[in-house]
């Protein structure tokens, strides 16, 4: 039995949400068309599409996972583009306030480090040997054209390079543009009304910088994560391996407290955090490029889930439904995330007589599903910051100290360790630590303070 939906499906981006979704398109479509702004280097180059690639880019061991279950032979395919094995628990040394560094210790998993350009140039490779997918380059999407009856989608629009106009029809569309402009245009202009969005203002800003790994460099971690001190003391950096036997060091502050471009003020920056770690490490070290900086205002998540009769054949997914604080490394693991639950969707409904019926409130279901953890992991800690604008959960006061008393539970007992490093790499659902036994040793921690 065939488990063709339809004859083309369209995904606007090549990047990391489109690439994963147009995977599991080439299951049910026989065509996949998607549709790249920018073009596509044949090396794993940054490109102008993804300014955000030339930050550390952490890819969480639950996305590492979702990736190899599209892409199989994945993890070993990073391996070959030069990514770092890095052994979960053990290899980045984590500081904290109050444990400098956390214990270290092989929680039992591996995730990789590498380049953002290096993760999608892997996927985008395996993406390119899917004989029924059509990577189109230097296309922007313009619209999506609404069928006459005006209830969901039946062409795409856009725009070579070159200035000339197509169309390419489409059963499905994918916008993983990152922005979801395409969508709410297209809500727009069915008179649809927009999705109800949750914002957290964070202001963050980042500076980044390549360093040839030193002969002298510590042999007892291979990158370093290095939390402020909390409340407005916000600076932070996250120093990771890269392919190419080099160094990434990222470092970023809050709400005006923003790292310098320049080399000293780079360098004085990195001076100033909270430990010596990363400074010591790269004082010698050469750096090879400039330093790039990004400015980070605000993480938004676009309720679609809530929106009343969707139009038919339309998808935002990705950064597209909602844009996580970087901080936390959540983006592209929940964007390969959801790109698995459409497929998983897609499969079931397969052989209905109209599989797209009801489609989107379906998948939206599913995503909010995936958004709750990471979104909470990221928007508990980000309120700490008493400029942190939105709305304060009103239970805030209490899930902060529960955290810090599971931090501590965690740094004493290695069970309690994994979880939490579980649930951070999206491997496990946050309501795990709202089994009774845990929640017991947790409050009996808390009754310490
Ligand atoms: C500074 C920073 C650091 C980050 N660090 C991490 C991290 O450590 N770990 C992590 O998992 N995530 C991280 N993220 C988030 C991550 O980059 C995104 O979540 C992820 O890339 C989302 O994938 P996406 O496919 O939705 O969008 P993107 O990967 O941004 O891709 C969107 C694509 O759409 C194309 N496009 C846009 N408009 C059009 C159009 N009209 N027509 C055709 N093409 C179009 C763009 O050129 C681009 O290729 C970080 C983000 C930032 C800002």
């Amino acid at each position: 039995m065939s488990n063709v939906i339809g004859p083309q499906a369209v995904v606007i981006g090549a990047g990391m949400g489109g690439l994963s979704a147009a995977r599991v398109l080439a299951d049910h479509f026989e065509r996949v068309l998607v549709l790249e702004r920018d073009a596509l280097p044949a090396d794993p180059l940054d490109r102008a599409g993804v300014p955000q690639g030339r930050h550390v880019h952490a890819l969480l061991a639950g996305g590492q996972r979702a990736l190899g279950e599209l892409f199989p032979g994945f993890e070993s395919d990073l391996v070959r583009a030069g990514a770092v094995p890095t052994r979960a628990g053990l290899d980045v040394r984590v500081e904290r306030p109050g444990f400098d560094p956390f214990p270290q210790r092989d929680l039992g998993f591996d995730a990789y480090a590498m380049s953002r350009a290096v993760i999608e140039w892997t996927v985008r490779r395996r993406v390119e040997e899917c004989a029924s997918i059509e990577l189109r380059q230097r296309c922007r999407v313009e619209e999506l054209v609404p069928r006459v009856d005006g209830a969901g989608v039946t062409e795409v629009r856009y725009t070579h390079h070159d200035g000339k106009v197509d169309t390419a029809s489409a059963d499905v569309v994918i916008d993983a543009s990152g922005r979801g402009t395409p969508t709410l245009d297209f809500l727009g202009a069915l008179g649809c009304t927009r999705p109800e969005e949750t914002i957290i203002g964070v202001d963050l800003a980042y500076a980044t910088a390549v360093f040839g790994i030193p002969d002298d460099a510590p042999s007892d971690w291979k990158g370093v994560l290095c939390f402020g001190p909390g409340g407005r003391g916000s600076r932070g950096s996250l120093m990771m391996p890269l392919e190419g036997h080099r160094w990434i060091v990222t470092v970023g502050g809050r709400h005006g407290d923003n790292p310098p471009g320049d080399e000293a003020g780079f360098m004085a920056y990195v001076q100033s955090l909270r430990t010596p770690t990363v400074y010591n490490a790269i004082q010698h070290a050469k750096r090879l490029g400039d330093i790039a900086r990004f400015r980070f205002p605000e993480s938004v998540y676009r309720h679609y889930e809530r929106v009343e009769n969707f139009p038919r054949g339309v998808l935002p997914l990705g950064d597209a439904i909602c844009r996580f604080n970087p901080v936390y490394g959540q983006g592209m693991s929940v964007a390969a995330q959801e790109a698995q639950a459409l497929g998983r969707l897609l499969a079931a409904r397969a052989h209905e007589t109209d599989p797209l019926a009801n489609l989107a409130p379906t998948f939206f279901a599913e995503v909010s599903a995936l958004i709750a953890t990471p979104w909470v992991a990221a928007a508990i800690p980000d309120f700490v910051h008493p400029d942190t604008r939105g709305e304060r959960p009103a239970n805030l006061e209490q899930t902060l100290k529960f955290g810090v008393a599971l931090g501590k539970l965690a740094a004493r007992d290695p069970a309690v360790h994994k979880l939490t490093a579980e649930v951070q790499h999206l491997l496990k659902p946050r309501s795990v630590y709202q089994d009774p036994e845990l929640v017991q040793r947790v409050v009996a921690v808390m009754a310490e303070q």
